[in-house]
């Protein structure tokens, strides 16, 4: 998988500095500035330290199975704003390259809060997904969702959510981290029919083999 972060620091050089750091314990692939200047930091056949304590669809060692990119950008601690476009331009053709190199699925290219939803929120809300899913390098926001509830009850849902990926212990910061990726408009941890019907969808393009 691809597990992408905001560096939350604020600018490139103390990121750079902090992800150089062996006292820090902290590491990825990339690092790619707000200028749109890649940085390799740890050889792509090697494990980076950047995802921490985390899951994705029955995965707990995500640092052993994934690819790490850091945006360099203040996160939502430093002043949270849109990424840069030079930044958008940079990640494009490197997780384009990586995902083909790998073979990695769509659906495997994720942000950490996607991975680490009780402790992380970056990317955040802010970060084009959906701009991404156009170069079909991640998995597009469904737009044709059906009509009535899918599920019969939350606990139908969380087994859903939790199928799809994510680790849903903490069911309330799941749901957040689900709304975060996929209906950023409105994150406020609860389960309402469009987050029901997003997933529903997610789940059955995947099953039915239309996305991976
Ligand atoms: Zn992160």
């Amino acid at each position: 998988m691809v597990v992408l972060h905001y560096t939350e620091m604020a600018d490139a050089e103390t990121a750079l500095a902090r992800l150089t750091d062996p006292e820090a314990k902290v590491s990825a692939h990339y690092l790619i500035s707000e200028a749109g200047e890649v940085i390799r930091l740890v050889d792509e056949a090697k494990r980076a330290w950047h995802a921490g304590v985390s899951f994705w669809r029955g995965i707990r060692d995500v640092n052993s199975a994934s690819i790490g990119i850091e945006l360099d950008h203040p996160g939502h601690a430093l002043g949270y704003r849109e990424f840069s476009e030079a930044q958008f331009s940079a990640l494009v053709p490197l997780l384009a390259r990586i995902v083909e190199e790998h073979g990695i699925p769509r659906a495997n290219v994720v942000g950490h809060s996607d991975v680490a939803p009780a402790r992380k929120i970056d990317p955040g809300e802010l970060f084009p997904w959906d701009r991404l899913a156009e170069y079909k390098l991640c998995l597009a926001r469904p737009d044709k969702l059906e009509a009535g509830d899918p599920f019969d009850n939350d606990a139908a849902f969380y087994l859903a959510l939790e199928r799809f990926g994510y680790d849903v212990t903490d069911g309330h910061k799941a749901v957040e981290a689900f709304q975060r990726r996929w209906r950023p408009e409105k994150i406020d941890g609860e389960v309402d029919g469009q987050v029901r019907a997003i997933l529903f969808r997610l789940l059955l393009d995947r099953d039915q083999g239309r996305t991976r």
